[in-house]
């Protein structure tokens, strides 16, 4: 017997409404589940396609008779994006937020309440309020009320990287309606994040679907910087001529600075960051969407929530915060499956620099503790002379081989031993500290190792010290390496404005010689040019 043609059956929905011949990975299993009314946590990694996942129900269980599901996303422009192409596609979806006129709002809930919208997405300050709860409350009593769906689940969460208090409210929904199923979305997914989300939410007796976070078309690559901007340059220009791409800065004026400079190399850069003018924010973010080879160069104000597919990289010129947020800004490469490249120029200063940020944030001890942590697990992925997707997986609890997509996998870098040049840094240090007190930044204590005769040398008398030049077969590269690493195990800490450095407890096991240390040959530096040396 065949089917009738508007039978709810879920790949039918996927090939009408979506022209797509087949569902991808576990969406088969979480549509299943999701339709005949079961809950759900769903952790899929950006890309990964969890829009289809309460969609798909969504349009199944209207065309059952079950009504509306009200979708509850904290992102305006995806909202906006989402909903035309639902309609374009011949479904009826609507969204609530506050972009919208009265007359315009009123409308949409006339839809809703009669039951006509498949979708309706709606922020989550809306779920607040009386007038809508109601709505919500009428809509349940007639048996309309089909599903909520969660998206960007992460946000309920204090240790998710995006924590927003009106999520807090949203288990009111399930004390509310306790009989109306839900699925919740997100694509972060570290331990505790995760426990926080099912607990906040009430989702103990949900089914959860965790897909890999793997992102095999993406190849990793991590430099050290030496000029920054010409590796950039390099790249984009021998990898990704004509391609689009997005470039992180950690600064608005470094934002600017590097757009600029693209642009006068003939890159087809575009600025973005939240001090900019909104309707030139805007209008880069509408060209970058609908031009082709557009290069964004960006402070993470910008990616939420913007679905471009054919993006081919994603470059960091600063290292990010964390792991999570290095996962969640490359992941905006290559989300049409197509190989992409995220690449990575990270040097001495950045680590000073976040430990910086961390040690001057005013947050909790407790806190700063646990982002030192999360520093210190990127610290060791760009440090890494091993597999770096293995290492990104590992971070988020899961077991792969080696990926043969990563620079490591492809050209195993050659390694040294540097645990005596370890020792040599470690005891210059001690030395300074003994001869007057003073503490010194990375650059004097690398001239000083190197046997550098400067002004600052002399008027130190550091020409004196048995560490005066006992160093001088290595480059400053390397010393920089060594130095890197000296930080990132937390051996040496950095400090104050001039981020002078000391010595840690735990550098004594090194100074014994009971520590080993393997770095990785210093990469050949870049060719041409002559920008100002940055580290
Ligand atoms: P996420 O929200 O997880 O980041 P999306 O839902 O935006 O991912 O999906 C990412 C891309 O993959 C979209 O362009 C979407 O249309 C596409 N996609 C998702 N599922 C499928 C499928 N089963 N077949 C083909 N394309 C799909
Ligand atoms: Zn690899």
């Amino acid at each position: 017997m065949s089917l009738p043609k508007h039978h709810p059956v879920p790949i039918h929905i996927l090939q009408e409404v979506f022209g797509y011949s087949a569902f991808r990975g576990q969406q088969a299993a979480i549509v299943e589940h999701v339709t005949e009314g079961g809950d759900a946590l769903v952790l899929m990694p950006t890309g990964g396609g969890k829009s289809l996942c309460y969609q798909v129900p969504a349009i199944a269980r209207q065309r059952a008779g079950h009504g509306v599901t009200v979708v509850v996303s904290p992102l305006i422009a995806l909202m906006h994006d989402q909903v035309g192409a639902l309609e374009e596609a011949g479904v009826h979806a609507a969204f609530l937020n506050s972009t919208q006129s009265l007359e315009e709002a009123q409308a949409i809930e006339r839809e809703m309440l009669a039951g006509r919208l498949s979708l309706l997405y709606a922020a989550p300050e809306r779920l607040n309020t009386p007038r809508f709860l109601a709505q919500l409350t009428s809509l349940h009593e007639r048996g309309l009320l089909s599903l909520f769906a969660i998206d960007e689940a992460h946000c309920v969460s204090q240790w998710g990287h995006d924590f927003r208090s009106e999520y807090l409210s949203l288990n009111l929904l399930h004390e509310r309606f306790p009989d109306v199923p839900r699925i919740a979305l997100t694509a972060t997914a570290d331990d505790i994040t995760r426990a926080d989300i099912i607990d906040r939410l009430q989702l103990h007796d949900a089914r959860v679907f965790i897909a890999s976070f793997d992102r095999p078309n993406i190849r990793y690559l991590i430099v050290e910087k030496d000029k920054p901007r010409e590796q950039l340059l390099r790249f984009i220009q021998d990898d990704h001529d004509g391609e689009a791409g997005v470039v992180y800065c950690q600064s608005r004026k470094k934002v600017e600075e590097t757009a600029e400079w693209l642009k006068s190399e003939g890159v087809s850069a575009l600025p973005y960051h939240a001090g900019m003018d909104s309707e030139i924010r805007m209008r880069h973010q509408d060209r970058f969407l609908r031009e082709d080879g557009i290069v964004m160069v960006a402070t993470v104000a910008f990616g939420m929530g913007i679905d471009k597919p054919d993006v081919r990289f994603v470059a960091h010129l600063d290292l990010p915060k964390n792991i999570e947020g290095y996962y969640q800004e490359t992941g905006r490469a290559g989300r049409d499956g197509e190989p992409a490249e995220a690449w990575m120029a990270y040097g001495l200063a950045d680590v000073v620099n976040q430990r910086r940020m961390i040690d001057e944030s005013p947050s909790t001890e407790e806190f700063k503790q646990v982002q030192r942590g999360k520093l210190d697990a990127l610290l060791a992925l760009a440090e890494a002379i091993d597999c770096r997707r293995q290492r990104l997986l590992a971070y988020f609890g899961e077991e792969s081989e080696p990926c043969g997509n990563c620079d490591n996998c492809l050209n195993p870098p050659a390694t040294w031993d540097a645990t005596e040049a370890a020792r040599m840094a470690l005891s210059c240090i001690y030395r300074f500290r003994q001869n007057g007190g003073q503490r010194f930044g990375a650059g004097h204590l690398i001239d000083v190792l190197r046997g550098k005769d400067t002004d600052k040398v002399r008027q130190y008398g550091h020409q004196h010290l048995t560490t005066w030049a006992i160093g001088a077969h290595l480059s400053e590269q390397q010393w920089r390496a060594v130095l890197r690493q000296l930080i990132a195990l937390g051996h040496v800490v950095t400090e104050g404005e001039f981020s002078t450095l000391s010595l840690n407890e735990s550098a004594r096991a090194v100074l014994k010689g009971e520590v080993e240390l393997l770095l990785r040959q210093p990469t050949a530096p870049a060719r041409k040019g002559k920008t100002s040396r940055s580290t």
